[in-house]
């Protein structure tokens, strides 16, 4: 396996030339960036990856966090998740980013994770990281186990007859609720991608998980300025207190004016094969006074169009109880 150092700036253009002869950016890549490693060597480990060609972009990304003219933030790529979640600005106008980004892995993960590998983490179906398993993700065609197998802690909204992995990211949650932007320099120049059109639906094609090509590097991610007046949270249930994925999780960013909620955006995580912005639960929400009866209404509508398997209807309730209870801890004091 050849594996390319970068240190100079002007590495970029060389790493991104170098990965865009890569036949694919997607499941089966025989070319990839590597950055904190934490899910890239976990996977290579279990052969579920096999890069014939690795290239080291820790000194080449940016891993700063700076404030913008327009109020917003733009985060480096290379950002590891610790400085993320500490950082004084987030903590203080993203709070639901500090939040979400604490709940997950552990400490030492999250010294080394980055905010990219974070966005283009894989999922944990058992039967993805097994090989012997047919898996449509990992071996497209392969069929699906876990459509009649283990999938209690799998996906109930978004999910297609070929796969209903989950998203496992936290970060992406609020990432979602927050209206993040990718920015991305590629082969053909740069772009910035709105998170919500980042991920992809599995549909018949499960092994593409986001839209990025061959080549496409992720430099850096820009949050909006926070609106004003507003609160955020991040709740997350699972099976044990801590280092433990989500089984259903929820971010909230919500402003209210004399108990009325003038605006707020929602994204529902441990639920969805990708991070789930439900807007029907925002319609529900906008204009309405901030009780648990509408947060319930609000509930229902963002899990209408659940569709449990075998194992996992549990998380629908689960899920709607999250969200109320989120909803209740970001308005408590409004
Ligand atoms: C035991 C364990 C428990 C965990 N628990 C949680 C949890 O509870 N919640 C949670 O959210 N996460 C959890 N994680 C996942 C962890 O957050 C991710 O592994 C981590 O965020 C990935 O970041 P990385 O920098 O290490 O990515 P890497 O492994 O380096 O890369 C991941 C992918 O991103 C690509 N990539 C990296 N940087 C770029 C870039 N700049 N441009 C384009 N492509 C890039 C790589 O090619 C690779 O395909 C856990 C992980 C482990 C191992
Ligand atoms: S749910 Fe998706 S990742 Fe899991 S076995 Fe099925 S196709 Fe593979």
């Amino acid at each position: 396996m050849k594996v390319f150092n970068l240190t100079r700036a002007d590495d970029a253009a060389q790493a991104i030339a170098t990965a865009s002869k890569a036949t694919t950016a997607q499941q089966g890549a025989d070319i990839r960036f590597i950055a904190g490693g934490t899910t890239l060597i976990d996977l290579m480990k279990l052969n579920v990856e096999q890069p014939a060609t690795l290239i080291d972009i820790n000194r080449l990304l940016p891993d700063k966090i700076e404030a913008l003219p327009n109020g917003g933030l733009a985060i480096g790529a290379g950002v590891r998740n610790s400085d993320l979640a500490h950082h004084p600005l987030v903590r203080k106008n993203y709070h639901v980013l500090s939040e979400a980004i604490l709940s997950g892995a552990s400490v030492q993960l999250r010294n080394m994770a980055t905010t990219a590998g974070n966005l283009l983490q894989r999922t944990r179906c058992m039967y993805f990281r097994a090989t012997d398993m047919p898996c449509n993700k990992r071996e497209p065609g392969s069929g699906c186990a876990a459509l009649n197998g283990a999938n209690r802690s799998l996906a109930i909204l978004g999910t297609s007859d070929h796969c209903i992995a989950t998203n496992p990211s936290d970060m992406n949650v609020a990432m979602a609720a927050l209206e993040a932007v990718i920015h991305v320099r590629g082969s053909t120049g740069e772009r910035a991608i709105p998170i919500a059109d980042f991920h992809l639906l599995p549909g018949d094609t499960p092994h593409r998980e986001t839209v990025l090509e061959p080549g496409d590097l992720i430099t850096h991610v820009t949050l909006p300025p926070p609106a004003p007046g507003n609160r955020s949270r991040y709740l997350k249930l699972r099976d044990r207190a801590s280092y433990e994925f989500a089984l259903a999780s929820a971010a909230v960013v919500i402003t209210c004016t004399n108990r009325k909620i003038t605006r707020v955006r929602i994204a529902l995580g441990g639920v969805a094969t990708k991070p789930w912005r439900s807007m029907e639960a925002e319609t529900e929400l906008t204009n309405q006074l901030a009780t648990e009866a509408v947060f319930r209404r609000a509930a229902e509508a963002a899990l209408r169009d659940a569709k449990p398997q075998s194992q996992n209807g549990f998380k629908i309730e689960l899920a709607k109880r999250c969200l109320v209870h989120v909803l209740k801890l970001a308005t408590q004091a409004a």
